[in-house]
């Protein structure tokens, strides 16, 4: 169903990835969007309803809590506690299998990459599983909470946040500090289904490339790296490329 060009892309990316001594991923919400949870950006994105600039950042929450609960919290919630991995997540578990990948760096706060069998996962904007009260820093599981009443609260009556990093919110510093020692370690990063446009995440490609890494960007369009900081870009939706990286990973395998 690809061209040759895409074909041949393919090929080689199976010949870098089987040549590599230390890969790393770079994932975005795009890895996720076919396990149908809806990136911020691009086709079918949250863009497209609410503003994330305004409902995702941390002032906004601070300001009207019960606003960011009804129209975007909510909806994440039954989104991600529905979501079983795609492809792509069991490609990249497949890679780790294969002792083909080592650290998985995920912008995504869904739990897949776990779910799907990778071992060791940053977590750089943490995770939706759980919420963390305001006022003592009691946590949460999110399918436990009462979300009868909006916003929901903690026993003390404080209020539940989800312990995951909103716009305006430091990443976590020790995530941070691993995340660019794994970048800068690694001679190949694939960079999944991210629109390289949140920093400090977008960063992590530079690093490794300022670092000597070869970058293979996985997307179905192009973004800010692509013909600068990505050797090249395998344009297509995550799930398919990888199951045709696999395939071809095996044939070398073989
Ligand atoms: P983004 O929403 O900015 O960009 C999504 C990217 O995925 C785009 O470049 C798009 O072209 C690409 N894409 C769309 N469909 C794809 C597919 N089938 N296969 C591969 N790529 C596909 O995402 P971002 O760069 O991760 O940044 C947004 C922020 O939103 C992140 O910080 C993340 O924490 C958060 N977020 C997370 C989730 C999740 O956990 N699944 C969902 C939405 C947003
Ligand atoms: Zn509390």
């Amino acid at each position: 169903m690809y061209g040759d060009m895409m074909k041949n892309l393919i090929k080689k990316a199976a010949k870098d990835i089987a040549a590599a001594k230390r890969i790393t991923a770079l994932t975005g919400a795009g890895i996720s969007v076919e396990s149908g949870i809806p990136p911020f950006r691009g086709k079918n994105g949250l863009w497209e309803k609410i503003d994330p600039m305004k409902y995702a950042h941390i002032d906004y929450f601070l300001q009207n809590p019960a606003d960011v609960w009804n129209k975007f919290l909510k909806e994440m919630r039954s989104v991600i506690s529905q979501a079983q991995p795609n492809d792509a997540h069991r490609g990249l578990a497949k890679l780790e299998e294969m002792n083909l990948l080592q650290t998985v760096i995920t912008q995504n706060i869904d739990g897949l990459h776990q779910m799907a069998g990778n071992t060791d996962v940053i977590e750089f904007h943490g995770n939706f599983a759980w919420l963390r009260c305001l006022e003592c820093n009691a946590v949460c599981q999110i399918g436990d909470a009462d979300l009868s009443e909006i916003p929901p609260k903690c026993s003390c009556g404080g209020l539940y946040r989800p312990d995951s990093v909103f716009f305006g919110e430091m990443i976590p510093p020790l995530h941070l500090k691993r995340s660019h020692e794994i970048a800068s370690a690694c001679d190949l990063m694939l960079v999944v289904g991210t629109s390289a446009l949140v920093q400090p995440a977008a960063l992590m490609p530079v690093i490794a490339r300022n670092s000597g890494a070869k970058i293979i960007e996985i997307n179905p369009e192009a973004t800010p790296l692509t013909g600068s900081t990505s050797n090249y870009l395998l344009m297509g939706t995550a799930g398919e490329i990888m199951n045709n990286i696999i395939t071809e990973l095996e044939g070398i395998a073989a």
